[in-house]
């Protein structure tokens, strides 16, 4: 992955959880057309009072003390223009925590985010008769462009979880499109069953089911299980990634990530 840094040409409030940040200007050279409308970039969160600025030697870095380091984050690609080179991340922002989402809300034109990548090659599967996206806020940008890759006229169902009507984004497709929207804000019981209680209710979709579930990692594999358990969806054609994991913060998520993959994949061998 090609080490790249982008400055800030805009910034747009979509919602009050989500920041979009456009990226341009010489830094961008060196970067890559996405393969896939998941394609994410790993960008570089500089820690408070680094002795260092963007762009800066990636491995000169390497070695320093944990809270001299960056800290690394990963944003999908919602859009790239190769023609004006400008790439659009959108940043859920959760209070002032967060080093990635805070940096996002304050984020003013002419401030750099150095990042590597594109990575990612999932695409909504051309073959498959109809299609499923699941997830919160953290997964738009993809469900969004992934959206925009349904091939024309076939059946699309998108299930996303906000925090309220406020939440909600303006999304197309040229497949035949159905959203569900669900709502933290009010909802009875706990906030990691919503998105599971409403893929279960949704009217079970035609044919091969192509499917993307990613965001918050209890609620995915939640959702995980009941699509494989109730042959919801092609097991082959099935897209589950935990993209965050509530109460921990991405280093402490990283640390155990690959156990909860392991456990995951276990659910439903
Ligand atoms: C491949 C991939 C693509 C991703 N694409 C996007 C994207 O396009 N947009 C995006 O916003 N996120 C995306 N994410 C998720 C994002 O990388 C994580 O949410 C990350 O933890 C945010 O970093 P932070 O510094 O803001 O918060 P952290 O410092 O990691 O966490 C601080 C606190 O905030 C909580 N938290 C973290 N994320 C969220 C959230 N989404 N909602 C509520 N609370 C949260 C944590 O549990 C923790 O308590 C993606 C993740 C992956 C793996």
């Amino acid at each position: 992955m090609p080490t790249v840094y982008g400055e800030v040409v805009s910034t747009e409030v979509l919602t009050p959880q989500l920041v979009r940040v456009r990226l341009g200007g010489p830094g961008l050279e060196g970067f890559a057309a996405p393969a896939g409308t998941d394609a994410y970039v790993n960008a570089q969160f500089l820690p408070d009072g680094a002795a260092y600025a963007v762009p800066f030697d990636d491995e000169a870095v390497r070695d320093l003390p944990r809270d001299e380091r960056p800290y690394p984050r990963r944003y999908t690609v919602r859009h790239w223009d190769d023609e004006q080179r400008v790439l659009t991340l959108d940043f859920v922002v959760h209070g002032d925590v967060g080093r990635a989402g805070r940096w996002a809300q304050r984020a003013q034109v002419g401030d750099r985010l150095q990042l590597r990548g594109p990575a990612g090659s999932w695409s909504p599967a051309p073959e498959a008769d109809s299609h499923l996206l699941v997830g919160d806020e953290s997964a738009l940008p993809a469900v969004a462009a992934s959206l925009a890759a349904v091939p024309a006229g076939r059946p699309v169902t998108a299930v996303l979880e906000v925090e309220d009507a406020g939440g909600e984004v303006p999304l197309d497709s040229p497949g035949d499109l159905t959203v569900r929207w669900v709502h933290r804000a009010g909802a009875d019981g706990p906030v990691e069953d919503l998105l599971v209680a409403a893929v279960a209710a949704i009217d079970p979709l035609p044919g091969s089911v192509s499917a993307f579930v990613h965001g918050e990692a209890v609620a995915t594999r939640a959702v995980r299980r009941l699509l494989l358990e109730r042959g919801l969806v092609d097991r082959d054609l099935l897209s589950c990634s935990p993209y965050w994991r509530r109460g921990m913060d991405d280093e402490q998520w990283r640390s155990v990530k690959a156990a909860w993959t392991r456990e995951v994949a276990a659910d439903v061998p």
